[in-house]
C-alpha cells in the first residue's frame, strides 16, 4: 500500500494537479493520491478536499497548477474548464492539462487550440464510467490528442485504473465518442424511464417489471456488432423485421400511454423518424436504416 500522505521531495512520482473537487474530480483525486503521486487540489467552492488525506489543497487554480507538470481538469462543462484554465493561463504554460470533462467535440477542439495558442500541452479525454470505478479495473477512459503527449503521461494517468485507449490526434475525437455513446445511455435510461411510468400506470410494479425489462436490455448488446456492420455499409436488409413493422410497435406504446395520460414525445420523436425511413422507401429495411435517415435529412 502506498503511502497516501506522500508529499515529500523522496517521492519519484510524478506530482498531479487535480482542479475540480465534483464527485468525479475527487475520484480521480483520491486515485493518484492511492497510487502515491503527490497530488495538490483546487475547488471553486472551497471544503471539497476534506476526503483527500494527503492531498495539498490550493488556495486558487493558479497556485495548484504551479505544484504539478501534469494537470487534470474535470469539472462540469467547458464554460467551467474555460474559465478556470484562463485564470492560470501564465503558470500553465509548458505543463500538460489533461481535461477530462465532458462537453462537445467541437468544444474540445476550441480549447486545445486556445492550449495551443498560450503554449501549453493538451490532451482532451472522456471517462465512460461511474465515479466507483475510478482507480479500479472497470474504469474507462478515452483519449485523444498528441499521441506523444499520451504517451509521456499514460504511466501516470495509469493511476486512474481499468482501461484507457487513445483514439487519434484529433482532440475532439474522445470527446465525439462521449457524446455518441452517451446518446445510447440517455435515450435508454429515458426509455426505461417511460416503460416504468406506464407500468405503473396499468398497475404493474415497476419492480415487476424489472426482471423482463432485463431480457429486453440483454438483447440490444449482442446486436450492436451487426447493425454498426449494416451501418457502415449502408445495407439494412430487413430480413427478420423491418421498419414498417417497428413503426407498429411504436404506435402501439405511443396509444398506450397516451390513454394513460402520459406524455409520450419520446416515443414520438422514433416513430416520426421511423415514418420518415418509411416514406423515403425504405420501410423494408432493418431498423439500422435509421442511422442513414438521421444523415440524410440532417441539415448541415
Ligand atoms: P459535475 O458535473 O456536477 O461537476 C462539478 C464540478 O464542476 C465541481 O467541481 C464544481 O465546482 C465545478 N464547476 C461547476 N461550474 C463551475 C464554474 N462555473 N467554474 C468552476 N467550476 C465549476 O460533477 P462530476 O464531478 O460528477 O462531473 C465532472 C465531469 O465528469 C462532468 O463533465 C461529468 O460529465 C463527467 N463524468 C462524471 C461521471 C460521474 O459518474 N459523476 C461519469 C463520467 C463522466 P463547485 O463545487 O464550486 O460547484
Amino acid at each position: 500500500m502506498p503511502d497516501m500522505t506522500d508529499n515529500s521531495p523522496g517521492n519519484s512520482r510524478t506530482p498531479v494537479t487535480v482542479l475540480g473537487l465534483g464527485p468525479m474530480g475527487q475520484a480521480l483525486a483520491a486515485a493518484f493520491l492511492a497510487a502515491g503521486h503527490p497530488t495538490t487540489v483546487w475547488n471553486r467552492t472551497p471544503g471539497k478536499a476534506a476526503g483527500l488525506t494527503g492531498a495539498v489543497v490550493a488556495a486558487s487554480a493558479a497556485e495548484a497548477v504551479a505544484a504539478s507538470p501534469l494537470v487534470v481538469v474535470c469539472v462540469i462543462d467547458y464554460d467551467a474548464t474555460d474559465a478556470i484554465l484562463d485564470s492560470a493561463a501564465d503558470e500553465l504554460t509548458g505543463r500538460t492539462v489533461v481535461n477530462l470533462t465532458a462537453d462537445t467535440p467541437e468544444r474540445a477542439r476550441r480549447t486545445a487550440e486556445w492550449a495551443a495558442a498560450h503554449g501549453i500541452d493538451y490532451l482532451d479525454g472522456a471517462i465512460m464510467t461511474p465515479t466507483v470505478t475510478i482507480g479500479g479495473p472497470d474504469a474507462v477512459f478515452l483519449y485523444s490528442g498528441p499521441r506523444s503527449l499520451y504517451d509521456d503521461h499514460s504511466p501516470t494517468l495509469a493511476a486512474l485504473g481499468g482501461t484507457a485507449t487513445h483514439l487519434g490526434e484529433d482532440p475532439g475525437r474522445a470527446a465525439a465518442h462521449d457524446v455518441a455513446l452517451l446518446g445510447i445511455f440517455w435515450t435508454a435510461m429515458t426509455g426505461i424511464m417511460h416503460a416504468f411510468a406506464l407500468a405503473k400506470a396499468e398497475n404493474i410494479a415497476a419492480a415487476d417489471l424489472a426482471g423482463f425489462a432485463r431480457g429486453i436490455s440483454d438483447l440490444l448488446s449482442p446486436s450492436l456488432d451487426a447493425l454498426a456492420a449494416n451501418v457502415d455499409s449502408g445495407n439494412h436488409p430487413g430480413t427478420f423485421s423491418n421498419v414498417t413493422s417497428a413503426a407498429a410497435s411504436l404506435e402501439h406504446i405511443i396509444h398506450a400511454s397516451e390513454r394513460n395520460g402520459l406524455d409520450a414525445a419520446v416515443l414520438k420523436a422514433a416513430h416520426a423518424l421511423a415514418r420518415q425511413a418509411i416514406e423515403d422507401g425504405h420501410g423494408g429495411d432493418d431498423y439500422s436504416r435509421l442511422a442513414d435517415t438521421l444523415r440524410t435529412h440532417a441539415t448541415r
